[in-house]
């Protein structure tokens, strides 16, 4: 065998090794039908992104209002009758749930008993024990169980993947997550306590789900503070601190009511610091400029005072670039979804993280409940 051939095999076993671990070794291969239970506003999304798809196909919905079921007639969906109808239907493999959460789990249980695939919508459950007893459920099956958690592609957190993963601006010590509207919490069922509604579950379980997947260490202690200011039952945002083993603080934070936003998200390096404003992605980093002499700041007035320490870097002393390229994940969740029942790829989203979320989320609802710091409650590294 010539060099360039051995060189060539290599890079081919060092590249599907890096996509098992992804899960994309090998891409679906056949079309899924799918039925889509609950055809509201993300039921319908679903429709649209999964047209786009080459591995799965919607073959119909089920949602209880008339005219939902309207909704799905016009786009061109069959309407099943019942629940019951689409799980006795040997031409449906996927159940994807798509309705309030508080009901997430029956329809997930009783479509893994009537032997189909399920995709659940994020949050997936009410509490860990209900999550338990979905797990169950799909081993007892041997069907596939996947969580939705889809701002795992968002282009926003794959930057800053990149950035930790690579340590752009050096090794992170500090990330600032948060998401900013001023339109209060919208819809009726996300207002209910006993609908799993409030925002911790909403954008909470995305932005700690980030969190968790991109680092790799456990969260030693969390301190949380819910807001009630819209006279809801259900919080209407909340800020979280976690504190990571290896050093790294996150600050967690959505909030409904904030009419001027704050950056969705800002990080700090032991090299620079990287902002990114919004989902558009304007952003920057600015590193320390290790060229050269260092060049002390000049001391400027800053209100009443005078002050070296807050004087903007003196020019020279700092770098200022673009945002690095996202991270990749190898495949979209529609295709690993086909993959891994197909048996040829890791989930991207394991069960074991979901769990993981779950249980954060458990310990910022009660640390934010007694007004206490929550320690020694993190699953990392169970189930891996
Ligand atoms: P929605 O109120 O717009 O739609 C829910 C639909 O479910 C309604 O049409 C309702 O009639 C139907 N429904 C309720 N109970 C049902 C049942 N037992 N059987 C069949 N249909 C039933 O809500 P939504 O905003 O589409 O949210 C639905 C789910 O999607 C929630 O879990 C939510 O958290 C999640 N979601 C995820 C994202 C994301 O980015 N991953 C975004 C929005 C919503």
């Amino acid at each position: 065998m010539n060099l360039h051939v051995q060189v060539a095999l290599c890079i081919l076993t060092a590249h599907q090794i890096i996509n098992r671990e992804v899960g994309v070794e090998v891409m679906s291969s056949k079309i899924h039908s799918v039925v889509i239970v609950g055809f509201g506003g993300m039921g319908s999304y679903h429709a649209k992104l999964i047209k786009e798809t080459n591995s799965l196909e919607v073959v119909g919905t089920y949602d209880l209002l008339e005219a939902r079921r309207a909704d799905s007639i016009n786009a061109g969906y069959k309407v099943y009758e019942s629940y019951e109808e689409v799980l006795v239907d040997p031409a449906v493999e996927i159940v994807l749930i798509a309705t309030p959460n508080d009901v997430h789990k029956e329809i997930a249980i009783r479509a893994l008993q009537a032997g189909k695939h399920v995709i659940c919508e994020k949050p997936v459950a009410m509490s860990k024990e209900e999550l338990q007893d979905m797990l169950d459920a799909a081993d007892a099956a041997g069907r596939v169980f996947m969580v939705h958690q889809n701002r795992r592609w968002d282009e926003d957190f794959l930057t800053i993947k990149k950035m930790y993963d690579q340590e752009t601006i050096g090794s992170l010590f500090q990330l600032e997550s948060r998401v900013h509207g001023a339109n209060g919490i919208p819809g009726d069922w996300r207002h209910v306590k006993a609908q799993g509604g409030g925002m911790l579950l909403d954008w909470g379980v995305h932005l700690l789900d980030q969190l968790l997947f991109m680092i790799d260490s456990k969260v030693i202690s969390v301190s949380s503070s819910l807001s009630f200011i819209l006279g809801n039952d259900v919080d209407d945002g909340f800020e979280a601190i976690l504190q990571f083993e290896n050093g790294i603080k996150a600050i967690v934070e959505v909030g409904t009511t904030n009419f001027i936003t704050l950056p969705r998200w800002y990080v700090k390096g032991i090299e620079g610091t990287g902002i990114i404003e919004d989902w558009s992605l304007t952003g920057r980093l600015v590193t320390r400029n290790n060229e050269g002499e260092k060049i002390e700041p000049k001391p400027i007035r800053a209100g009443v005072g005078l002050t070296k320490t807050m004087a903007p870097p003196s020019e020279g002393a700092t770098i200022t670039e673009a945002l690095p390229q996202p991270a990749e994940l190898g495949s979209s969740f529609y295709d690993n979804f086909a993959a891994v029942i197909e048996g040829t790829a890791e989930p991207i989203v394991k069960n074991a993280e979901v769990m993981r979320v779950q249980n954060l989320i458990e310990a910022i609802f009660e640390s934010a409940e007694k007004n206490q710091v929550v320690k020694d409650f993190d699953m990392y590294g169970e189930g891996k």
